[in-house]
């Protein structure tokens, strides 16, 4: 009885977090989320502009994940399908193309590999391709898993491609409003059943015991306690790994994680006076969707088509991120400029003159991320399981990082993982009620 009234703690806001607290609010348990930030969402993210949508987090539902479609039908949220045309620039030319098509055809493959675990950079049949093949396979990789190709491992781009084809994620759709619409339905909720969240409280240090957690914020100046009988770790895996949150004692998943990556991305939406893409004589494409150009930096462009916004978005995921490091939003826009100019034969003073605005986060020096999301290296897939497990009935870690289902660096997979920790805790909190006290025992 004396734990159903002692709260449960959730470190963090973002999807994962907010999820698992709505869970336990809607089961009837106490719960309090505390988040650094001054806004729930984590690495979602949306600006508006001039009546324009700028994603500067996630922007895509891959596929048809039914927790995130739920949610999204249960929140009226509109949403819409992309469509349009994909273009290629190969020797110097714009071409229609189905890039993702034939690369998504050889990683299929992968989940046929019977060997050991190996980095995708030794993945035998990489080698048969052609250069040309095989530097758009490996593009593909590192941009759309923010991964390095000499780390990631086969094994877990095997399990992600089944898991994509299970939700049939080659279709993919945004949220007209903003994405950020999503969190903050859910923070909504989590209020309505009883639960609180507190924003602008970081979490400094975690001291723990079984069945006793004291979580240590910095309010101000000063250090504030906190205390449960239970918390969720929601945090990014990049800031459990930099030790943003120092723990005592050290608890097993903290190790586990140091097995796991941290990718980084280097995302901008530049907003134009006009969609020159569709209307420049020298172009007319109005029907553009994505724009690959792998000796271009960012190697890949997409509009929101075929909503007509005045908006282009550069992404370049991995190592060849590093580019743009450093870079101030109006140099990241002068070098997209330039590099659009290359692109499509235009005058660069006419790119210039039709450029509104430069958007983009630094996911990776934003000390509350430290980088855009997380991929698993060779050898390394029972450390999701490690994080995943509980840590006497005490700790519990959520966080996309964290899913068990293959989804990692997606919103659906931080719900999932939400999910499965909410589920942990009830079901602990369920079997501790029904165990005999200590003086029913001694009878
Ligand atoms: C550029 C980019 C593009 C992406 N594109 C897509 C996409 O198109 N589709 C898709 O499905 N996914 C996409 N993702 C991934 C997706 O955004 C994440 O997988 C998901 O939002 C992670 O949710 P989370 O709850 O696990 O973590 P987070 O959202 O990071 O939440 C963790 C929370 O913990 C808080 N926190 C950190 N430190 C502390 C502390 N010390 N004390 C208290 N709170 C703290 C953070 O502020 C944050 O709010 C993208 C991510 C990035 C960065």
């Amino acid at each position: 009885m004396r734990d159903r009234s002692r709260r449960i703690l959730v470190i963090g806001a973002g999807m994962a977090g907010l999820t698992a607290a709505r869970q336990l609010a809607e089961a009837g348990r106490k719960v309090l989320v505390l988040e650094a930030r001054d806004r729930v969402g984590g690495r979602i993210l949306t600006l508006r502009d001039q009546g324009e949508i700028l994603e500067l987090g996630a922007e895509f539902i891959h596929g048809r994940p039914a927790e995130l479609w739920d949610l999204i039908g249960e929140a009226g949220l509109e949403t819409y399908a992309l469509d349009g045309k994909d273009f290629c620039r190969k020797s110097g030319k714009l071409k229609k193309c189905d890039e993702i098509g034939e690369v998504f055809k050889f990683l299929n493959g992968l989940q046929k590999w019977k060997g050991v675990d190996l980095a995708f950079a030794d993945y035998p049949p990489l080698e048969k391709l052609s250069q040309e093949k095989r530097d758009e396979v490996i593009q593909y990789v590192q941009s759309f898993n923010a991964a390095d190709y000499r780390h990631i491992g086969v094994h877990a781009l095997a399990v992600q491609q089944r898991a994509e084809k299970e939700i049939a994620s080659e279709k993919v759709f945004r949220v007209r409003e903003g994405y950020d619409r999503v969190p903050e339905f859910v923070a909504n909720k989590v209020r309505e059943a009883g639960g609180r969240i507190e924003l602008s409280r970081t979490v400094e240090r975690i001291e723990w015991e079984r069945g006793n957690v004291r979580v240590y914020v910095r309010d101000g100046g000063e250090l504030a306690q906190y205390s449960a009988a239970k918390a969720i770790i929601a945090l990014p895996l990049g800031v459990l790994q930099h030790l943003g949150v120092v723990f005592d004692p050290v608890p097993a998943p903290l190790i586990a994680a140091n097995q796991l990556a941290m990718g980084p991305v280097r995302r901008f939406t530049l907003l134009f006076r006009e969609r020159w893409w569709a209307t420049h004589e020298k172009v007319k494409l109005p029907k553009l969707s994505f724009l690959f150009a792998q000796d271009a930096m960012p190697p890949v462009w997409w509009t929101a088509h075929p909503w007509e916004t005045h908006t282009l978005t550069g992404w370049i995921g991995g190592p060849r991120s590093a580019a743009f490091d450093q870079f101030t939003r109006e140099q990241v826009g002068d070098a997209a400029c330039k590099e659009l100019a290359k692109i499509f034969g235009l005058p660069l003073a006419m790119l210039r003159g039709q450029l509104i605005s430069c958007a983009t986060h630094d996911w990776q020096a934003d000390p509350l991320s430290c980088g855009a999301y997380s991929y698993v290296p060779a050898g390394a897939l029972d450390s999701v399981l490690k994080m995943a497990t509980p840590v006497e009935q005490t700790l519990y870690f959520a966080g996309e990082h964290t899913d068990t289902t293959g989804h990692w660096g997606t919103v659906h997979a931080a719900m999932r993982s939400g999910i499965r920790a909410a589920k942990q805790v009830l079901i602990t909190m369920r079997a501790q009620r029904t165990e005999p006290t200590a003086s029913a025992r001694r009878g």
